[in-house]
């Protein structure tokens, strides 16, 4: 890994007369950041000296934020995901669930070059055979001979033996939390092949939770009704992966607060599930030249039961961050989802959180950036203080305002170094 020389061949970064937000609030409407080795060095209200060969970044009229995390993404092997991503302000994806040696493939691109989004990956997912997700990847999947393969070699969690052996393995392979997966495929339309789709036994599904815990991972599920969203909690998960797309009631509220666990939307790909929102991203996918691209972003799978709907994660999510829970921003995008388009789908899904949630803009900007700093445990990113990383976006405007600014974003950097594209 050469980040190193390559941070310490940049000259010193001064961005001047801002507005900063730091993840939290509005800390100056006309500061001033310096960034140097990678890392902002020192944040001021007033000028700061500065020396012949600096970079000078006139931040006038624009607001400089934290560079935006997606809490829920799938990298697969798909350099393009995480270049295209970084264009739209997001500095780390969270992988929700990948190949080992594909992740780590592309964890060694991140490593090298500062001009795609930096991941993080719960690697293999806690799968059962003939579960989630291979049951929907046999479903949706191109006709692709490797498949099976792939499903071959992933997780069969029976027991509390395997659960510690697949928490093991999957930590060494390089994994930073663990995925469950409690998804019977029955708010989906598809023709699986058995109704309820396998899922682990619940003890099962404890052991697994206890086991990433005893080797300090957090462990987060993918859940998409009541049922499976109380019993994951139960379980003791630290977040749900998905938000629900049946009415929320109260059981399901009072387990958010006992338990402290966070969820993460993911309205991007619930909007194409059930067939809605089509007109938010076609502002986003205005200026998209590439017709297949903007087609895959403006699609929708219609993958949805009836009597499910977006609408209810709506409602749910505006009620848990009434309730104090913590809402994280995700999207469950990958390069070829339907509906989905890396990064995009982030500004997609905060504008929602404004406009269908009563987030403020603050609020959703706060649940892209510091709140999965602080929920994930990455002290080194998601906050603009000194002594983390200069992962930093400069909008156009003000999107503590308005979240619609966001679609002016004018500069990124990742480790200190501005991400120059065509
Ligand atoms: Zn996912």
């Amino acid at each position: 890994m050469e980040m190193s020389s390559i941070v310490l061949r940049m000259s010193p970064t001064l961005i001047t007369n801002v507005r900063i937000f730091d993840g939290l609030s509005v800390v100056s409407d006309c500061g001033y950041i310096l960034i140097e080795f990678g890392n902002i060095q020192q944040i001021s209200k007033f000028p700061l000296p500065t020396a012949p060969g600096w970079n000078i970044v006139d931040g006038s009229n624009s607001t400089l934020i934290p560079g935006l995390i997606d809490a829920h993404v799938h990298v697969y092997q798909d350099l393009k995901f995480i270049e295209t991503a970084i264009q739209y302000g997001v500095t780390t994806v969270l992988d929700m669930h990948n190949e080992s040696e594909w992740f780590k493939k592309m964890k060694l691109v991140a490593d090298e070059k500062n001009d795609v989004a930096d991941i993080q990956s719960a690697g293999l997912a806690a799968t059962v055979k003939n579960g989630w997700p291979s049951a929907i990847l046999r479903m949706t999947a191109a006709a692709d001979a490797t498949l099976e393969t792939r499903i071959s070699g992933w997780p069969d969690i029976t027991d509390n033996e395997t659960a510690d052996q697949y928490v093991a393995t999957n930590k060494a392979a390089g994994a930073s939390f663990i995925k469950l997966m409690q998804e019977d495929g029955c708010a989906l339309s598809l023709p699986f092949p058995t109704r309820p789709i396998p899922t682990p036994p619940l003890e099962v599904q404890k052991a697994v939770v206890d086991a990433a815990h005893r080797n300090n991972m957090l462990a987060v599920a993918h859940a998409l009704t009541n049922d499976s969203v109380l019993q994951m909690l139960h379980a003791g998960v630290d977040g749900i992966t998905h938000s629900s797309v049946e009415p929320i009631n109260e059981s399901v509220i009072s387990a958010f607060k006992d338990t402290n666990a966070f969820i993460i939307p993911t309205f991007a790909v619930h909007a194409s599930s059930s067939g809605e929102d089509r007109h938010t991203r076609q502002r986003l996918a205005a200026d998209l030249a590439d017709t297949r691209e903007k087609e895959n972003f403006l699609g929708c799978l219609h993958i949805m039961q009836a009597g499910y709907s977006i609408q209810n994660s709506y409602e749910q999510i505006t009620i848990l961050k009434e309730a104090g829970v913590d809402i994280l921003c995700g999207t469950d995008s990958s390069e070829h989802l339907v509906g989905t388009r890396a990064g995009a789908s982030v500004l997609h899904e905060l504008w929602l959180y404004v406009n269908r949630c009563g987030f403020t803009p603050i609020e959703a900007l706060a649940s892209a950036t510091s709140k999965i700093a602080e929920r994930f445990k990455m002290k080194d990113r998601g906050i603009i203080e000194a002594g983390r990383k200069a992962d930093l976006v400069l909008v156009k405007g003000n999107p503590t305002e308005s979240i619609d600014s966001l679609n002016d974003i004018i500069g990124v950097w990742r480790n200190g170094e501005r991400v120059v594209w065509e």
